[in-house]
């Protein structure tokens, strides 16, 4: 793609550039395009509908900005209206029906399949059926979630390899059979939602395959063992692997797919502790449909825009947002919640979603905030912290990758360039894009980002830079940017 990556009237942050978009020259506006609330939430999974409808609940008006078609966020994704598929759920989603039903009859306004492409204080812009608008407000919260970390090893780009995400996006956000063969492979809990999710759905899990050793993976169990909700997830997925005779092999992963147009086998093998591909130990797996998850990395592009300070936690998924007492961020009237400031599952994002808004009420001169509300936000982080520090991404995983693969999918940039790129041009992550566009496509780096300097480098452990963000954190219409509401 080219350098504006331009596509079908869909604009990537690369083509705005440094330029702040919100000096751009603009278009006619119709006053219907500005909203106006007391709060702005970004994001409809369970940080930010627990926060608005508490916000509610306190006599605020709460407006909520989210992508999906219908709110929930990725754990409690629900199929389109209308969908008569219905799927087995974990016991979690007991809690997350009763937030949604409790959501959905609070006053919170909510615009579903809306993009926020950028922010400052008090304004968030997004993108709504076509429609540019920009909603005014003076507190801001940011529970936009997380995106899967992308792993390149040789094949990853051929069709039928996916993020154990998107998987779960196909099967339980559309109903969508991925395959008739599937290979589970990566690191973390979220590979058990990914087996039972195509399990579900008819298809049949060959293997799967977690990369962590079965002792590093010991380390989870305090933070499951003593927290009775995670005891009983943990519980019923393993119980529904073993009804289906799926067996999740440790210390084992994919060392590359193959396949004459799309995936047709992938090869496997074992790693060592570090997750370094164990060479002579691979076999090889007729396939259709592989999802590789190697855990979750924050999304903190819209609080970088709005200048929140970040900190960097490897266990919690890299660059996370630094939150202080009642989830308040350094920037006055903004607050973050749930997987952007760190991966913790949903009981973490309900609570901090909840503290949040009791102290954004209490701001505004309500009721004093819950000392039970902080004590369980806390004991929640807690608990999440104890079980991902097993599970904190494995720097061999890095060698997966060959010079010849592509490490940059959007600009199709192998391995080989980015090394040199990087003894060119230095090892940042700002010099390896710079020096061969890697990071630069509509995906602005969320899939490459991640690893990049890891590849480049070949060294898997070092502290990855924090990302540079720019307009429009997420692809939208170029006509939207043009027609973009003032700020003021
Ligand atoms: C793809 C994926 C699948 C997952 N599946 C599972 C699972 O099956 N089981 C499990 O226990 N955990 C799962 N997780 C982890 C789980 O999502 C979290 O633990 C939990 O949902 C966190 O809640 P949250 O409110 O912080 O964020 P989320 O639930 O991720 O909600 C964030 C919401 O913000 C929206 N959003 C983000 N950016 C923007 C923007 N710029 N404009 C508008 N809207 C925006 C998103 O569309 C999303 O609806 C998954 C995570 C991902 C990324």
């Amino acid at each position: 793609m080219d350098d504006g990556a331009v596509d079908d009237g869909v604009v990537g942050g690369a083509s705005v550039g440094e330029a702040p978009v919100n000096d751009a020259p603009r278009g006619e506006v119709s006053s219907a395009d500005v909203i106006e609330a007391d709060v702005g939430v970004v994001g409809a999974g369970p940080g930010g509908m627990a926060a608005a409808h508490r916000l509610a609940a306190g006599g605020c008006r709460a407006v909520v900005l989210d992508e999906g078609a219908r709110p929930g966020g990725q754990i409690f994704r629900q199929l389109p209206t209308g969908s008569r598929a219905s799927l087995p759920e974990p016991p979690s989603h007991d809690r997350g029906h009763d937030l949604l039903q409790a959501f959905e009859r609070s006053s919170v306004e909510i615009h579903s399949g809306c993009t926020v492409w950028d922010a400052s204080p008090g304004r968030l812009w997004f993108e709504h059926r076509g429609r540019s608008r920009l909603l005014r407000c003076r507190h801001i919260v940011l529970a936009p979630g997380a995106y899967d970390r992308c792993i390149p090893f040789p094949g990853w780009t051929l069709p039928g390899v996916v993020t154990a995400g998107a998987l779960q996006v196909m099967v339980r956000g559309f109903g969508v059979v991925p395959g008739r063969r599937a290979l589970v492979v990566g690191s973390g809990p979220l590979l058990l939602p990914t087996v039972t999710s195509l399990l579900a759905a008819g298809v049949e899990v060959v293997a799967a395959l977690e990369a962590s050793s079965r002792w590093r993976a010991l380390r989870a169990l305090p933070g499951v063992a003593f927290h009775r909700a995670r005891r009983r997830e943990a519980t019923w997925y393993l119980k529904q692997l073993w009804r289906a005779g799926v067996k999740l092999q440790w210390g084992r992963t994919v060392f590359a797919c193959e396949g004459d147009g799309r995936v047709q086998r992938a090869i496997v093998g074992r790693v060592d502790r570090e997750g370094r591909p164990i060479r002579g130990s691979e076999h090889a797996l007729d396939v259709d449909v592989v999802g590789a998850g190697f855990g979750l990395v924050p999304s903190i592009e819209l609080a970088l825009r709005l200048g929140c300070a970040t900190r960097y936690d490897a266990a919690r998924g890299g660059h996370v947002v630094q939150v202080g007492a009642g989830q308040a961020t350094d920037v006055d009237g903004v607050w973050a919640v749930g997987e952007v400031c760190g991966i913790g599952g949903a009981e973490v994002a309900i609570a901090e979603g909840e503290l949040a808004a009791e102290h954004i009420l209490a701001v505004r001169g309500g009721a004093a905030v819950e000392p039970s509300t902080r004590t369980r936000a806390r004991e929640e982080r807690r608990a999440a912290d104890a079980m991902l520090r097993a599970f904190a991404p494995l720097p061999g995983l890095a060698e997966l990758a060959r010079p010849d693969t592509i490490v940059c999918r959007c600009e199709d940039v192998t391995r080989l360039t980015a090394q040199q790129a990087a003894e060119l041009h230095g090892d940042t992550l700002r010099a390896i894009k710079l020096g061969c566009r890697a990071g630069m496509g509509p995906c602005q780096a969320r899939i490459c980002g991640p690893s990049l300097q890891a590849m480049a480098t070949g060294d898997g452990r070092r502290e990855m830079d924090r990302p540079v963000v720019q307009v429009p954190v997420k692809p939208v219409r170029s006509e939207t940017i043009r027609r973009a509401p003032r700020g003021n």
